[in-house]
């Protein structure tokens, strides 16, 4: 029995680990992932992965896979048979294309190491310019303002975060960064970055405005590593084509996680996810399925994302809506906006709610029967303070 290689030792990846595991997997189990200082250990810690039988491999980069041989290849010349092989490949940060951009403090987060140099450039700097008001930039934005730091957010859409949230919540939360001090820039880009001696001294707007600063935050969105799938045939569409059993074209193989294209079980069409819980819920199908259970993927999808003294915690997609109510109290900063579709709740974004989007994720679940406005009091109502 070769057993199972997963490639990616990410979220996606390690969870695939423990969920075979927990689900009785008796073959070997191999988790191969670049890096040399693997976020999996900080996950796990390394005694979980011997205790487990996992074999996980650092700085094993696969370079290739061979379906026909079932067989991937690492840069540094291992080979490894699978039976089964699932892709947790993950995404990368998009880089910014304007020129300037390969200058010193020019700075992406997606890895633990990017988070390390952030923090630590951002101790020396007076000013930061974020570009993309989504969550990832709206999360360093607030952070540095809490340290002193001069900020300024330039947003290319009119509005913040409108890939995740309802008009009504990227409002307020332009309110609140403004509040804070975010010089925030909507339906603006970058055109720019100048540079003084190799280090980053400024931007310039799409707009024409000259801003100065010490370091530029791309927070632009991430782009799906499908590179080793597409070279060995599967299907890629906006990520790795899969069905709802997490499945790629070839049927050994799996993919999950930020790397991912599904079929949406909420909407039409096929969509890909960047959050734990995607990954996380995805491991358990990947695992279902290669132990022979057929299992089809239909979680409702939930984030987070803490700024400032707010949490802002959404269940369901929200695209599509035609109908929404509001309950709590946006003065306080603690409120709900719950968005419906032909008359039934399909998502929610809760702000220092965290009781109503516990009770929206238990609702929302698959199969839970519709909701309609007039019943958002008799569900919510009893929970509203809490
Ligand atoms: C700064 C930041 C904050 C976030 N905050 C939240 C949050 O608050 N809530 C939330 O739900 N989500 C959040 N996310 C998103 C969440 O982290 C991702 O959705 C999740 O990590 C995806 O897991 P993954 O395993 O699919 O991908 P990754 O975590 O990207 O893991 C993929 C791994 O595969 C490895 N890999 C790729 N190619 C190869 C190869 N050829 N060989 C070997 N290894 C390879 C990569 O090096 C990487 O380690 C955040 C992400 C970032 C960057």
């Amino acid at each position: 029995m070769s057993g199972a290689v997963i490639i990616g030792a990410g979220q996606a990846g390690v969870q695939t680990a423990v969920e075979l595991r927990a689900a009785g997997y008796g073959g070997p189990v191999m988790l191969l992932g670049a890096e040399l200082a693997l976020d999996a250990l900080l996950m796990r810690g390394p005694h979980f992965y011997s205790e487990q039988a996992i074999a996980l491999h650092q700085g094993a980069d696969v370079t290739a896979i061979d379906r026909a041989a079932k067989s991937v290849k690492t840069a540094d010349g291992q080979c490894f048979a699978y039976d089964h092989l699932v892709l947790a490949t993950g995404a990368s940060a998009r880089p910014l294309g304007c020129p300037g951009a390969d200058l010193d403090g020019v700075m992406v987060l997606r890895s633990r190491a990017d988070t390390e140099a952030l923090k630590l450039r951002l101790e020396a700097a007076a000013r930061l310019v974020v570009v993309g008001g989504g969550f990832i930039g709206l999360e360093v934005a607030a952070s540095a303002r809490k340290l002193g730091k001069q900020v300024t957010v330039i947003e290319m859409q009119d509005r913040l975060m409108a890939r995740a949230v309802g008009p009504d919540v990227s409002a307020f939360f332009a309110e609140v960064h403004r509040q804070n001090g975010v010089d925030l820039r909507l339906g603006d880009g970058i055109a720019a970055i100048a540079g003084r001696n190799g280090a980053v001294s400024g931007v310039r707007t799409s707009s024409g405005v000259d801003l100065d600063c010490d370091i530029v935050l791309a927070g632009i969105g991430v782009s799906p590593r499908t590179q080793l799938a597409e070279a060995a045939g599967l299907g890629i569409a906006n990520g790795i084509v899969v069905d709802s059993t997490q499945r790629t074209s070839d049927p050994q193989v799996f993919a999950l996680g930020d790397c991912a294209s599904f079929p949406n079980p909420h909407g039409d069409g096929m969509i890909r996810l960047e959050s734990v819980q995607n990954a996380v819920d995805q491991a358990k199908i990947v695992a279902a399925g290669i132990m022979g259970h057929e299992a089809r993927y239909q979680a409702v999808p939930w984030f987070w994302s803490d700024q400032y003294d707010l949490k802002l915690q959404m269940v369901g997609l929200s695209q599509g809506h035609d109908h929404v109510e509001e309950r709590g109290n946006r003065a306080d900063r603690r409120f709900s906006v719950f968005y419906f579709k032909a008359g039934r709740l399909i998502a929610i974004d809760s702000i220092n709610r965290p009781a109503d989007h516990m009770r929206g994720r238990r609702l929302l679940a698959a199969g839970a029967a519709p909701i309609t406005p007039d019943e958002i009091d008799t569900h919510f109502a009893a929970r509203r303070d809490t």
